[in-house]
């Protein structure tokens, strides 16, 4: 049998070490790796150090088929990955003078002089093949070592990019004989992780590669095969367990799903926000065409707001209070009638930290949408988490109540 080939990453640059920057250059190579069946069996971060990079460059050699680095061939002193990989593999190191005339070209081409620091960008290890960087001024590099291929690459992200696809992508299809991965996300709102987990028993139990990305109100369930139709089966396994929670596939979002349904149907939706302070129009016309559907928001923080532009009765502001069904219900059909539009959401609730009471502690929510001649729905929510976690959640709710009540109405 041949041994799948085993691939690691690693990511150089003392920045990396520190708290605002994360590797995510490790992300774009391993979907690299995954379409064509490699096997990636570490990954590493390190700053930028000549002797580290060549000691973890010598282990991670031993290892493995193929190696992946990135950053450290900047043109400034600290970044030393083409000093330590020839010092880690014994080879030399010289000045490519091709190299320099292209950096020097594209300097020129900004009316500028190259600065002599870029030379070290020229400096190309014996033996290796030059990748091109049309986006930036290093090059990349690939060295063939008796124990395993070197790719290295500069660390911009969309410098990167360009070189994955333009060379990584050619080199694993000339080389790597595994089975290729497929992955299908399917995404759920709204419901617990744990709940997600329990409903998911069985396709657990049939299929291996299902994972759960949790984040607040949202749930990604991954899967991973190296057969097509294995992976189709899964998700409909999924999807029989969890309905019509199951709202996308992929990386389309809620708000997408919304404004493809509203489209579809011809309607229009406009909003009333007071916790949310317009978070769910935002949301919503982040969308590009959403003209198409969505008319506009009343951000009615103030109860004189909810009076004034929204039509709220000012005796049921003052029985029932801001956060009550009447008063939400109220702002969503105020909200339909003053901008015209089908369909009208409307959310108000507790974000706290204060504010809250027995009654209507910090996290209670109430949502409502009009919805014409079909009449308003109405919910509350009692929502967990910080001020912004309770924000996040009543647009990711009122959103998925909006796409439930959408999907009723298409069937
Ligand atoms: P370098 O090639 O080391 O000069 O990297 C240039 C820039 O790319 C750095 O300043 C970072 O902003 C970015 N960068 C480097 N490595 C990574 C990585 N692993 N993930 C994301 N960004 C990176
Ligand atoms: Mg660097």
């Amino acid at each position: 049998m041949i041994r799948t080939m085993r691939a690691a990453i690693l990511a150089i640059g003392s920045e990396l070490l520190g708290t605002d920057r994360l590797d995510t250059n490790s992300l774009a190579l391993t979907e690299s790796l995954e379409r064509h069946g490699v096997e990636l069996v570490a990954k590493q971060v390190v700053g930028d150090s000549v002797s580290r990079i060549a000691t973890t460059l010598r282990n991670l050699i031993a290892d493995v088929d193929l190696l992946l680095v990135t950053g450290g061939l900047g043109p400034t002193s600290d970044d030393v990955t083409r000093e330590a990989v020839a010092q880690a593999t014994g080879r030399g190191l010289g000045e490519d003078p091709t190299i320099v005339e292209n950096i020097r070209r594209k300097f020129a081409s900004f009316g500028r002089e190259m600065p002599e620091v870029n030379r070290r960008q020229a400096m190309v290890i014996d033996g290796a093949e030059v990748i091109e960087n049309p986006r930036g001024t290093a090059p990349g590099l690939v060295l063939s070592l008796a124990e395993a291929t070197v790719f290295l690459f500069p660390g911009v992200p969309r410098e990167l990019a360009r070189m994955i696809e333009h060379r990584l992508e050619s080199w694993l299809t000339e080389n790597a004989d595994g089975a290729p991965q497929s992955r299908l996300t399917l995404r759920v709102a709204c419901l617990p992780e744990s709940e997600v987990e329990e409903l998911l028993a069985p396709v657990y139990a049939e299929f291996g590669e299902v994972g759960l990305l949790a984040s607040p109100g949202d749930i990604r369930i991954r899967l991973r095969s190296a057969d097509p139709e294995e992976l189709a089966r899964a998700a409909r396994a999924v999807e029989s367990c969890l309905g019509d929670s199951v709202y996308g596939r992929g990386d389309e979002t809620l708000e997408e799903v919304v404004g493809r349904q509203l489209r579809e149907r011809g309607l229009t939706l406009a909003t009333a926000e007071s916790c949310t302070g317009g978070w769910i129009a935002q949301r919503l016309t982040a969308v590009p065409g959403s003209s198409d559907y969505f008319l506009g928001a009343i951000v009615a923080y103030d109860d004189r707001v909810k009076i004034e532009q929204l039509g709220v009765p000012p005796e049921t502001l003052a029985s029932h209070g801001a956060v009550s069904r009447q008063v939400v219900e109220a702002m969503a059909e105020g909200a339909a009638e003053r901008l015209q539009a089908d369909w009208a959401v409307a959310v108000s609730g507790v974000a706290g930290p204060g504010g809250g009471s027995d009654e209507k502690p910090v996290g209670t929510v109430d949502v409502a949408l009009a919805r014409g001649d079909e009449g308003t729905d109405y919910r509350r929510l009692q929502l967990p988490g910080d001020r912004r976690t309770i924000r996040w959640l009543t647009t990711q709710w009122a959103l998925d109540l909006i796409r439930r009540r959408l999907a009723e109405g298409a069937d």
